[in-house]
């Protein structure tokens, strides 16, 4: 599997097998460049982040742009991620963000959080987009007394300071009324926050971008990017872009020398998921699974799972360290274990689908959406970027035609160096093992 720390190029890599893929066909690909061409705005990469930052260039700036996606629209996380459609991005909690910075900065940072949600969702709505929308609501389940006590502060700490539309389900009313976890201790539920097919999702905005006139040329990857007099020359395998700025929404698949803005600056990571075949009623019935509401955990080391419309567990984890690892099937069956102890009635379904993907994860733990010296870049979702993706391609969209956005760090600050970049695989195994052993222990 492609490894962006080892492999030079995205080019022509293997597209994931996964569920989506099984149930909807990518459509035929666009030309791609075969010549020398010139834009106003390259942006790099055809996932959301791409694609959404082509729009709001396109609809709201009126600015000249192209996409280039180095494969098929498809290919990225944004094709092969669980479709959690959730109010946050990043690592930190609330109150840390208000350490770092203070009240007004968390309470800032959330309400881009909110307006990322809101904003996927009326684009579904507004542009009938078809992407399997499920149920409102966001559980995070307690895996230990200790997180269930930390997720009831977090839980007053938000309606107090933000207002927020959170509220807490103690150990019984999860299992009356959500399912019967073996290990819940109780739950957080956030109202805002869905889960959606993400492959459609994407071919959605892929057609919403297409429909406001912006070129996408696929299988046409950045081979070299050259600065010169204040441009910038994009080499891609058969032809040559000449633009005033470039985006880069590459996300995890960037390779590893790309940009001296870029190269360094976040950690890729592997994420699997597994997707059950469809359960019975009876299965359902005896794991008490009554809600499609998207599902995570309070672990270091998260579990994140839904029950998808044709009745079949989503559930997902992390995959293994090393990209060369990333296909061996002891991952997917860690998941499957770990699913077992949460719902033993689950133990005999087979498991049909198995997948993993990156995931971009910021040294500092939260996105930076950030523009220098005519380079753009979106980075470091760390694994939530299905809705904040829109939102950052909104941002994007605003600082690159000149327009204010609003002050803070995820706008303001650019993405910190790796330290000991060298070695940010070691100490992601290492990290894993320390968290493996304080899940245990909380
Ligand atoms: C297994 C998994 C589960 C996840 N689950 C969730 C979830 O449930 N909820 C959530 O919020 N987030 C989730 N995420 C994260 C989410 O999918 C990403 O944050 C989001 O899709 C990022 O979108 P993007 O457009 O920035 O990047 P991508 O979708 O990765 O797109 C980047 C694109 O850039 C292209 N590219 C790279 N280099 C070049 C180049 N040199 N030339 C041309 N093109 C190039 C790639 O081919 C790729 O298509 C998950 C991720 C994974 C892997």
């Amino acid at each position: 599997m492609y490894d962006p720390l080892v492999n030079t190029s995205p080019f022509q890599q293997e597209f994931a097998q996964s569920y989506w893929a099984n149930s909807v066909p990518l459509g035929t690909a666009q030309d791609s460049l075969q010549q020398s061409i010139q834009t106003d705005i390259a942006i790099i990469g055809g996932g959301y982040t791409g694609l959404m930052t082509a729009y709001y260039l396109a609809i709201e700036q009126g600015i000249d742009c192209i996409v280039i996606e180095a494969n098929q629209v498809g290919f990225g996380a944004s094709a092969r991620n669980a479709g959690f459609v959730l109010k946050g991005s990043g690592r930190l909690s609330y109150p840390q963000m208000a350490k770092r910075w203070d009240l007004s900065v968390a309470k800032g940072i959330f309400n881009e959080f909110s307006e990322a949600v809101e904003r996927v969702d009326a684009l579904i709505s507004d542009h009938h987009i078809d992407c399997d929308r499920q149920e409102n609501g966001y559980l995070k389940i307690a895996h230990s007394p200790k997180a269930m006590q930390q997720l009831e502060s977090a839980n007053e700490y938000m309606q107090r300071h933000f207002g927020s539309d959170s509220q807490i389900l103690s150990k019984q009313v999860l299992f009356d009324e959500y399912m019967h976890h073996q290990q819940a201790h109780g739950a957080l539920r956030i109202q805002q926050g869905f889960g959606i097919h993400p492959l459609k999702l994407l071919l959605g905005y892929k057609k919403l971008v297409q429909s406001v006139g912006v070129p996408i040329y696929e299988n046409s990857c950045v081979e070299d990017w050259i600065e010169e007099q204040g441009r910038h020359r994009l080499i891609t395998n058969q032809g040559e872009v000449i633009a005033n700025k470039v985006v880069c929404c590459g996300n995890a698949y960037l390779p590893k020398r790309f940009n001296s803005q870029i190269d360094n600056k976040f950690l890729p990571i592997l994420s699997n998921v597994i997707v059950t075949e469809p359960l019975s009623n009876n299965i359902l019935e005896a794991a008490g699974l009554k809600t499609r509401q998207v599902v995570m955990d309070t672990r270091i080391l998260k579990y994140y799972y839904r029950l998808l419309p044709d009745n079949r567990l989503l559930f997902g984890g992390r995959g293994a360290v090393w990209g060369k690892d990333a296909a061996n099937p002891k991952y997917g069956q860690r998941l499957k274990r770990a699913l077992n102890s949460a719902f033993p009635a689950l133990s005999n379904s087979k498991v049909d689908f198995n997948w993993t993907g990156w995931i971009a994860a910021a040294f500092d733990d939260m996105p930076h959406i950030f523009e220098k010296n005519g380079v753009g870049y979106s980075l470091g979702y760390c694994g939530s970027g299905v809705a904040y993706s829109a939102q950052a391609g909104y941002r994007l969209a605003q600082s690159i035609a000149g327009q204010p956005v609003p002050d803070l760090p995820l706008y303001s600050s650019p993405l910190p160096s790796v330290p000991f970049s060298r070695f940010r695989r070691w100490g992601q195994w290492a990290y894993y093992h320390y968290g493996c052993m304080k899940d245990s222990i909380l």
